[in-house]
């Protein structure tokens, strides 16, 4: 059953939605697949980084006291009692007047306290395996402390490295790897169903024959979707008949998705069988919303599966994937609904029709001004593809004249 019958603005419409969609729980995924995935737990480490102080130079480790007086005229000479490569470790310790040589990584044997990079010494040598003369000259003096990374110095245990609900970026994969976790929590993927429908439309490999055109809904939505971090599963395109666009949301529920969206057929066409399917099958509660383009946008569920019917026209499509779809998945995954807005100022007047507008434009961020990207029919996918942001007029505004200030979406954010 229909709930409503006059128009819902985006704010009440997208509200609606949100109050039916809920965080997905978690799952736990090797390292490796986590780049992109939301943590569902705090992670905090559980030992230091550096785990142990270490050399940051190839060079030799040595007490700084006993370079203190060394000079390139009078150089300290120290006995070389040992070779430290990098994962390699010396239980020796070394004692007044004595070195081993260390390269860059390698543990830092007890009783040195700096190490002096090999460039500062006679005996430059980096060579594995190469015979170590008995003694190295010494030049200069240098602090305690110098040119070793202590233990601890990046990470110290029992630190919240990576917060709850941080969307995993590669440099963080690193951290964790350095910090031995080969696996993580994350919240679960979203799987979100999309199909086409309509008799019109041909697969983008097939010809177009009279009356037909490509299926670019398709394209766009599997993109959107997996790009706001869902899994997209495209089905196809349903005809524009009852029993298929049954049997297309049916395949859906088998497959077990989150989130169902559709193109098309939710308006009052003598063939918009998505609405009337749904309403038989489980419960409507919108299908029209105060805005342009993208007025016929239905919500509901499907079996109990949140269902969101986008309009045909593949301008409308993405608009309504941007204002109800990218807060749906959103939501589903713990994340903010955020997105850079800007004000900008229009650089020409424009006219709305009192619906809330959105607008294919192109702000110049030299000087925060803005303008339309060519005709803002609804099918028109090329004046889409030349924005750089989507202005919004407000409801029951019918002109603006230029130099009016207006919220921009940039869409460039990914
Ligand atoms: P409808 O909502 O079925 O009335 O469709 C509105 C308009 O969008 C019509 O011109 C359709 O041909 C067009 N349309 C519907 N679905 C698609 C699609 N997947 N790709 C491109 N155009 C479409
Ligand atoms: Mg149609």
């Amino acid at each position: 059953m229909e709930k409503s019958v006059s128009m819902l603005s985006v704010a009440e419409a997208k509200q609606r939605i949100l109050s039916k969609i809920k965080l997905l729980g978690s799952e736990r995924v090797p390292l490796v697949k986590a780049s992109g995935r939301i943590l569902a737990y705090a992670i905090f480490a559980e030992f230091d980084l550096p785990p142990f102080p270490n050399s940051a130079m190839d060079g030799y480790a040595i007490r700084s006291e006993d370079v203190a007086s060394a000079t390139r005229d009078h150089p300290v000479n120290l006995k070389i009692i040992g070779d430290i490569p990098a994962g390699g470790y010396s239980e020796g310790i070394v004692g007044i007047g004595e070195a081993m040589r260390i390269m860059t990584g390698a543990a830092v044997p007890d009783g040195a306290d700096a190490v002096v990079p090999v460039e500062e010494t006679d005996f430059t040598s980096r060579q594995v395996g190469a015979q170590l003369p008995a003694e190295v000259h010494f030049y200069r003096p240098v602090d305690p402390g110098s040119a070793i990374r202590p233990k601890g110095q990046d990470v110290c245990a029992g630190e919240k490295v990576l917060d709850i609900g941080r969307k995993l970026r590669p440099q963080d994969l690193g951290l964790l790897s350095m910090l031995g976790t080969s696996q993580v929590t994350v919240v679960r993927q979203p799987r979100v169903a999309f199909f086409s429908t309509g008799d019109e439309l041909v697969p983008i490999d097939e010809p177009l024959s009279a009356g037909k055109i490509h299926d670019a809904n398709s394209s766009i939505l599997t993109a959107l979707i997996n790009q706001v971090g869902g899994n997209a599963l495209f089905l196809g395109v349903a005809r524009d008949d009852e029993a298929d666009v049954r049997s297309f949301l049916s395949r859906a529920e088998a497959l077990g998705v989150d989130l169902l969206v559709s193109s098309a057929g939710v308006s009052v066409g003598a063939f918009d069988y998505v609405r009337s399917v749904i309403e038989q099958e489980g419960t409507l509660d919108f299908w029209r919303v105060n805005m342009r383009p993208g007025k016929p946008v239905a919500f509901g569920d499907y079996h109990g599966i949140p269902f969101l019917g986008l309009p045909g026209n593949p301008v409308s499509a993405f608009v309504g994937f941007e204002v109800f779809v990218r807060p749906a998945i959103l939501r589903m995954i713990g994340m903010p609904d955020e997105r850079r807005k800007f004000r900008v100022k229009l650089v020409e007047s424009i006219e709305s029709d009192g619906r809330e507008n959105y607008l294919r434009a192109v702000v110049d961020f030299s000087n925060w001004t803005v303008r339309l990207t060519g005709h803002q029919g609804s099918g028109n996918l090329r004046s889409l593809v030349q924005a750089n942001a989507l202005i919004i007029i407000p409801s029951a505004v019918k002109s603006l004249p230029a130099g009016t200030e207006v919220e921009a979406w940039l869409l460039e954010y990914y």
